[in-house]
């Protein structure tokens, strides 16, 4: 038996009168802003929007919608490209006013609620010139990230961000707040490194933080008719760089149209240490376009790739693993990165490697830490029209890239990641591990608008 509108809309104000937050229902004043995230391709229409303020909320919330048999999704930062974080139809449970973040200086820890971004998590915590491994563009939700991996320019160094995620509080199925941590439920928080949002929702998360101030970095553009060499090269130089520097190389248009392709990196160390490490890198391929490397806080390095990433375009991405960059596997990136519909779309090595290839494979549920880059391809435009080619790009280059590639995706950088990823290829035996603890923590599968583990009886 589905939900009764009636029903629905009456009880919605014995939740707004329960809640320090606000409701929002269709036609409110601020419903439409709150179901806007970054993918413009998302146009979800929740039945009601709960904008929780704290942990007592989200519980209600989630007690609301049992009663009200209502599909739950869970919004962070809104930077899922998928846009499971916006249901139609059902509840959505947005944790964005929650922000709170506290750092513990002489412990290098931070605390930080569960709606709170990048942004927010690094302006608590540079000024006591600390950080920990987080996405590269600042309104990115800490929890979406963490809760699947989280790659960042620290993760050579210092793992990934859910190798620093020392505790969570969530508040599972049945509305319980439980801490999930090593000496409480340290299942649960196997799960949450990596499981995505699959066992509850988490209200706050504490990270180990590490001494970051200024670190070498920014951009260096080459002309595109260095890419095919520049790429090779670039392979096999960062599989013996060290571990501070953190490196990505993208293939791109520049705003005058100019296809080039760029390296950004950010070397968590001092500036004459950078440059050394990054001279042969640089020296291979002749004189760039534009080079604006140079000493500069965390925090600006981290500002850098907003600027090819806008909100409010339309995206489809997908991800692949390399374990290495052939020249057949060069050549294929280059040509179709040349045929995009789109000046915006571009194509990323995300170098992996260094302090997170070091952690077993079985000591979190993130898989595939031994390839040597994450290729992520993103497809993205503007007019509605020319949805069907754009995605067709990503989808072509993902087929022809497949013979070069080792097994899996990276869910975070996926469109398809939801419904499609039960199954997919973890290892065997941390898919049972997970399915266990969806067993365990939410056997009906109430949260399942994520990258789905299903429970072993639905
Ligand atoms: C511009 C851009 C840059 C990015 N850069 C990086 C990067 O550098 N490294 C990287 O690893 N990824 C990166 N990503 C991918 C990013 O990690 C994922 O999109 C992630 O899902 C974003 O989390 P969010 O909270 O912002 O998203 P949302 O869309 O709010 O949430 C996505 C999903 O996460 C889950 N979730 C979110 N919050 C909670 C919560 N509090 N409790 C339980 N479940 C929750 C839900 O299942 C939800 O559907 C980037 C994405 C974008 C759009």
């Amino acid at each position: 038996m589905g939900p009764s509108l009636t029903n629905l809309l009456k009880d919605s104000e014995s939740l707004k009168t329960g809640m320090r937050g606000e409701v929002l229902l269709p036609g409110e004043e601020g419903y439409d802003m709150a179901r806007s995230i970054f993918n413009a391709m998302i146009d979800h229409r929740p039945a009601l929007i709960a904008r929780c303020a704290d942990a007592t909320d989200v519980a209600l919330a989630v007690k609301y919608a049992h009663a009200h048999q209502l599909t739950v999704s869970v919004l962070g930062g809104g930077h899922g490209v998928s846009g499971l974080a916006v249901c139609d139809g059902g509840l959505m449970i947005d944790l964005s006013r929650m922000k709170e973040t506290t750092v513990d200086p002489d412990r290098q820890i931070a605390r930080a609620q569960g709606g709170a971004t990048w942004g927010d998590f690094d302006h608590a915590t540079q000024p006591f010139g600390l950080a920990t491994t987080g996405g590269l563009v600042r309104s990115t939700g800490i929890a979406g990230l963490t809760l699947s991996g989280g790659y960042g320019f620290l993760m050579r160094k210092h793992g990934l961000s859910c190798d620093n995620l020392l505790s969570a509080e969530v508040v599972t199925a049945d509305g319980r707040s439980l801490t999930a941590s090593a000496d409480q439920n340290p299942d649960l928080l196997w799960g949450l490194r990596g499981g995505g949002g699959n066992f509850g929702i988490v209200t706050s998360m504490e990270f180990r933080l590490h001494p970051v101030g200024t670190v070498y970095g920014g951009l260096v553009v080459f002309p595109i008719d260095q890419a095919k060499n520049l790429i090779r090269y670039y392979d096999d130089f960062v599989a013996v760089a060290p571990d501070e520097l953190g490196p990505l190389l993208v293939l791109g248009t520049l705003p005058d149209g100019t296809k080039a392709v760029i390296l950004l990196v950010c070397y968590a160390g001092s500036a004459s240490d950078g440059a050394r490490c990054l001279e042969p890198l640089l020296n291979k391929c002749g004189t760039p376009l534009m080079n604006q490397l140079a000493e500069m806080p965390y925090e600006a390095v981290q500002s850098i790739v907003e600027n090819f990433n806008p909100r409010g375009k339309r995206n489809y991405w997908k991800s692949t693993y390399l374990s290495g960059v052939t020249e057949e596997a060069a050549d294929v990136m280059l040509q179709r990165f040349l045929a995009a519909p789109s000046p915006f779309s571009h194509v990323v090595l995300y170098t992996l490697g260094g302090a997170m290839a070091h952690i077993g494979e079985q000591s979190t549920a993130v898989e595939n830490r031994s390839a040597h880059h994450v290729m992520l391809l993103v497809g993205m435009w503007d007019a509605s029209d020319d949805d069907d080619k754009n995605k067709a790009w990503v989808r072509q280059l993902f087929t022809a890239m497949k013979p070069h590639s080792c097994d899996g995706v990276y869910g975070n950088f996926d469109y398809d990641s939801g419904l499609e990823r039960v199954g997919l290829p973890r290892g065997a035996a941390t898919f049972e591990r997970l399915q266990a603890l969806k067993d365990k923590y939410d056997p009906t599968n109430f949260f399942r608008l994520n990258q789905n583990i299903r429970p072993s009886q639905t």
